[in-house]
């Protein structure tokens, strides 16, 4: 009875949360510089529960075309079902981003840095439509991490971010967090516990474990991006490099203002490659291992193509803008020589 009438604290079921995880919460708050956190047991099931309880029937959604495409997919093809609709504006369009609201305009939705292509938003400009028209704010800061951007200064709304990378850190655990007010937190907080997506106490030490060398992972691999990403872009077998860090990239000023560091992840075109002559490339490579995933101390590489968009139509993959050449490297914390 004193529990219930929260005279006395104490856990109550394991699916609304367990103890361990309200320290990793707090931790993270802490990092972004938000009021409180919220952990899942993804990035996508964050992103998920985010959605799920501010949008219903009628209300619109807006994205930046390079935010992940799962995220934008969860939007466009399943919250359709329940009458909410998408739109995409090109990314860092902020013109374009402010025209698509409408009085049933609830998200504004970006990643920052974008993946693989690291265009990176003005948040301050981001936040500041949002703000002007009454519209929430989101972004998903999983390539940059709260070491390298706090968007929340900048008065983001939501800071999201898939844990599996970065904050994880060891590329053996999947987990995603929300950082925000904590009034704004509540309902989301609510439904969470009733969908059920949350992390296994072994998980959450997981996480507590990896977030102790935090600092030390980032600023290795913030060097570590750089000195490859410098080392690619004079390559003679390179086409071009993506990465904010270079002066020749086209966010690079943005990135500057507002980044400590610009991470470890490189996107980079082989010069004259096929699509098969780039996986030959990726297959000859001795350290990084192909997978996926990104952020973690094992460097990992992959070619957007093949590993995420090998059943679009060329066409399709033209228009997002994943050439045949393109490779993706996760710089880890090896010993960059
Ligand atoms: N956001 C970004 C930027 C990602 O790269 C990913 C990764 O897959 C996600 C969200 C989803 O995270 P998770 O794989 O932990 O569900």
């Amino acid at each position: 009875i004193d529990f219930i009438e929260h005279k006395q604290p104490r856990e109550e079921y394991g699916r609304y949360g367990n103890p361990g995880e309200k320290v990793v919460e707090r931790k993270l708050a802490a990092l972004d510089g938000g009021e409180a956190a919220i952990l899942y047991a993804s990035g996508m099931a964050a992103i998920v529960g985010v959605v799920m309880a501010k949008l219903s029937a009628g209300d619109e959604v807006i994205f930046f075309d390079e935010c992940y495409h799962r995220s934008r997919e969860f939007c466009s093809k399943h919250m359709a079902r329940f009458g909410v609709v998408t739109h995409q504006v090109k990314a860092c369009d902020y013109d374009a981003m402010e025209a698509a609201i409408t009085p049933r305009t609830r998200l504004l939705i970006s990643e920052s840095p974008t993946n693989p292509h690291l265009s990176v938003v003005d948040l301050e400009r981001f936040a500041s439509i949002g703000r002007r028209r009454g519209v929430d704010t989101l972004i998903d800061a999983t390539l940059a991490t709260p070491y390298n951007v706090r968007p929340i200064e900048y008065g983001v709304d939501y800071v999201l971010h898939s844990a599996t990378k970065y904050l994880g850190g060891h590329n053996d655990l999947l987990a995603g967090v929300i950082v925000g007010a904590q009034e704004k937190l509540e309902s989301i907080r609510k439904l969470r516990g009733i969908m059920g997506a949350i992390n296994s106490p072994h998980n959450i030490y997981l996480l507590e474990r990896g977030l102790k060398t935090f600092e030390l992972r980032m600023r290795r691999q913030n060097e570590n991006g750089q000195a490859v990403a410098e080392f690619l872009a004079g390559h003679p077998r390179v086409e071009r490099v993506y990465y904010p860090g270079l002066p020749s990239h086209p966010y690079h000023e943005v990135a500057r203002r507002t980044m400590r560091g610009f991470g470890g992840l490189i996107t980079f075109l082989v010069k004259d490659a096929d699509w098969r002559a780039t996986a030959a490339m990726i297959d000859a490579v001795k350290i990084p291992r192909i997978g996926p995933s990104l952020g973690g101390v094992e460097s990992l590489i992959e070619q957007p193509m093949v590993m995420s968009y090998f059943d679009y139509p060329p066409e399709e993959r033209a228009r997002f803008g994943i050439p045949d050449n393109m490779v993706r490297l996760s710089c880890g914390i090896e010993n960059r020589e």
